[in-house]
């Protein structure tokens, strides 16, 4: 049945497709053993045609933007991984609204509004992935959510059809957009405002500083793990409950922020996923708080 699905994925796109991806090699936080096949459309009729093929012989699919979120176990992914984040790209202004396909990664969404003179992205300069990624878990820092300046989201259904649904007929939560799992982001509406390009320029610059002084940027990671619970940062009781630096293998909690985890170089999924069990169990013995998870674990267990 794994051959098939390799087989059935050759030849059906004119974008590239991988077979036996290593997603460490797709993913930030670097881990993962292979997936299957990874398909890259082109464009949106590509990627009907692989929704509907995968659909009539039930093929598996999973949706990659950057990978910047995602922990991939490391017997890796069966069926499909298809990502948009090669060949839909696009992005199109029209005044204050802006419309971004969802493989355009979202630091290129923001430097194309700066140059154009429209602000309201300012805050987002920084998070890595696809703008897909970013509305799938509606991303977002200093406050401000990519839901806040959207208009309409346009999604494909697993028929492949597509439906633009306005931002009001949509359900976001705190890192999460509530949809189907098999429908797919294609592009995003948002309503940005004309502003003064040096201001909107300082203001890139000041986000640009505060993540780097934050954030362990010069290792491998997916993020922040958990998402921040009503009690405050999960970084706080992570470090409150002493595992600051805890590492297994090549997996490690960070020193310079406890909610990230980060690889020194050949981690293990598994070594990461026990890191992130060893803080949930910790920091609710410790502190009485159960801490949810940001990141997705994927993959065969
Ligand atoms: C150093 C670092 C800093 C970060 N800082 C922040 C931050 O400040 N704020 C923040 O919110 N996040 C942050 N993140 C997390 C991450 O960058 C965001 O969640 C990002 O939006 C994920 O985008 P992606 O394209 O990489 O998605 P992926 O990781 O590839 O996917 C994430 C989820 O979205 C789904 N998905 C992706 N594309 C689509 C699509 N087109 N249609 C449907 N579903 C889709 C995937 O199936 C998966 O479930 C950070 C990550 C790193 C590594």
């Amino acid at each position: 049945m794994e051959r098939d699905y390799k087989k059935w994925a050759a030849g059906l796109i004119t974008g590239r497709v991988l077979f036996d991806a290593p997603m460490r090699r797709f993913t930030s936080m670097k881990v993962g053993g292979p997936a299957d096949s990874l398909l890259f459309p082109r464009d949106v009729n590509e990627l009907r045609k692989v929704v509907r093929y995968a659909r009539r012989k039930r093929i598996p699919l999973l949706i990659l933007g950057r990978g910047t979120n995602l922990i991939v176990r490391d017997k890796g992914v069966r069926g499909w991984v298809i990502s948009p984040a090669r060949g839909m790209k696009k992005i199109v202004v029209d005044g204050e609204v802006v419309e971004a396909e969802a493989g355009l990664l979202l630091q290129r969404l923001v430097q194309f509004s700066v140059r154009k003179g429209l602000t309201g992205l300012e805050p987002f300069f920084g998070i890595p992935g696809t703008v897909g990624g970013g509305l799938a878990m509606n991303a977002g820092a200093w406050g401000a959510e990519l839901k806040d300046i959207l208009l309409s989201v346009t999604l494909m259904k697993e028929d492949g059809e597509t439906v633009e649904k306005p931002r009001s007929r949509l359900q976001f939560s705190y890192r999460g957009l509530v949809i189907f799992p098999s429908w797919i982001i294609l592009k995003g509406r948002f309503r940005l405002k004309i502003g003064k390009k040096e201001e909107i320029l300082e203001r890139v610059k000041t986000f640009s500083e505060m993540r780097k002084k934050k954030q362990p940027l010069d290792y491998a990671s997916a993020g922040s793990i958990f998402k921040n619970p009503k009690e405050g940062p999960a970084g706080k009781w992570i470090e409150e409950a002493g595992l600051k630096g805890l590492r297994i293998g090549q997996a490690m909690i960070s020193e310079r922020h406890a909610n990230f985890i980060v690889n020194l170089g050949k981690a293990k999924a598994e070594e990461v996923i026990r890191l992130m069990e060893i803080v949930e169990t910790k920091v609710y013995q410790e502190k009485g708080i159960s801490l949810q998870r940001e990141v997705k674990v994927i993959g065969e267990p």
